[in-house]
């Protein structure tokens, strides 16, 4: 299956005006966080906070709602919240941790899960993996390049960055800026030109912007406890759904970019092969 194994597919937003206002497509990351604290699923989670250098992000542990809200928004760069899983377990005695994840970060977590060498008492702590679709990542210099040489902008001024619509758009009191996408390719870091998970394959519940209309969210289900989870904060009337089949663009395009992404990863992961490069056994 192209989007990985899951229960259901919705699409999904917050109720709530306050994530509505600061989250990056229907608040479904910065909902469940706050919904899994008040409901003592989790006591703090790993989330990609801000830093003294605008759109870095340093990942920190939110325990309160509020800072899951401080935090909410996509930085388009490396947040190396993996890292900080093992700080918020070891030196802040967190006993019930949350984490939201790239799919390969996603995949670096169930690794340390299912292989606990020396890390046992971190994964046992993690008990609720959120993924985000990811079809690309760059280094904070790439963003800065796309700001300034790009689009005559700068990050300082920038209030928020999105992709869609085959462009990268920074979003400033002045407007809303695009560059093609064709011209970001090469600044993305070069990892991911190898990366087969769009989707986070190995989350509770992932969720992006695409196959979603504006301002929601595709979400799939994919554990018994990331669609108990989901389900509460719907039945508590913080989340709304409508079912993905009734929206547009729907999951075709989903799972299209999937696809997509698998293909043209194996065809890259195939070119190094044959110029003698390591790669990820993934077959
Ligand atoms: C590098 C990158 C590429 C992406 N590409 C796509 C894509 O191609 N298609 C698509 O549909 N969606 C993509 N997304 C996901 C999308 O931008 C949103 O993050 C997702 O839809 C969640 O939105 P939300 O409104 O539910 O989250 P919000 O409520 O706004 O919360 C977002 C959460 O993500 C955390 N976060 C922000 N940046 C990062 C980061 N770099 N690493 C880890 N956690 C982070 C925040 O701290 C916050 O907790 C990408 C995200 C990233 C980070
Ligand atoms: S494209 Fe893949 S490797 Fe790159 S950040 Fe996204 S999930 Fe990670």
């Amino acid at each position: 299956m192209v989007l990985g194994t899951y229960k259901e597919a919705i699409a999904a937003r917050s109720t709530e005006k306050k994530i509505q206002d600061v989250s990056q497509d229907g608040g479904i990351v910065s909902s469940l966080f706050i919904h899994a604290l008040e409901e003592k699923i989790i006591e703090g989670a790993v989330v990609a906070g801000n830093s003294d250098e605008k759109w870095k992000p340093e990942p920190v542990v939110a325990m309160t709602p509020e800072e899951i809200i401080e935090a909410a928004g996509t930085k388009y760069t490396m947040s190396p919240n993996v890292f900080a899983i093992k700080e918020a377990a070891r030196q802040c005695g967190v006993e019930k941790l949350g984490t939201v994840a790239t799919p390969c970060q996603v995949l670096g977590i169930r690794k340390m899960q299912t292989y606990p060498f020396s890390t046992r008492f971190i994964s046992d702590k993690l008990k609720l993996v959120l993924g985000i679709f990811c079809m690309e990542n760059f280094p904070i210099a790439s963003l800065d390049t796309f700001a300034d040489a790009k689009l005559d902008s700068s990050l300082g001024k920038t209030n928020k960055m999105d992709i869609g619509k085959g462009k990268f758009w920074i979003e400033t009191d002045d407007g809303t800026k695009g560059v093609p996408l064709k011209e970001t390719h090469g600044y993305e870091q070069a990892g991911c030109n190898i990366c087969t998970d769009y989707v986070a394959e190995y989350a509770d519940i992932s969720t992006g912007s695409v196959g979603a209309p504006d301002g929601w969210s595709a979400v799939l289900l994919r554990t018994d406890d990331g669609d108990s989870l989901f389900k509460s904060a719907v039945d508590e009337g913080l989340i709304e759904t409508k079912p993905i089949t009734e929206v547009k663009p729907g999951l075709e395009l989903l799972e299209k970019l999937a696809k997509g992404k698998k293909d043209k990863a194996k065809e890259e992961i195939n070119n190094r092969v044959s110029l003698g490069l390591a790669v990820p056994n993934i077959y």
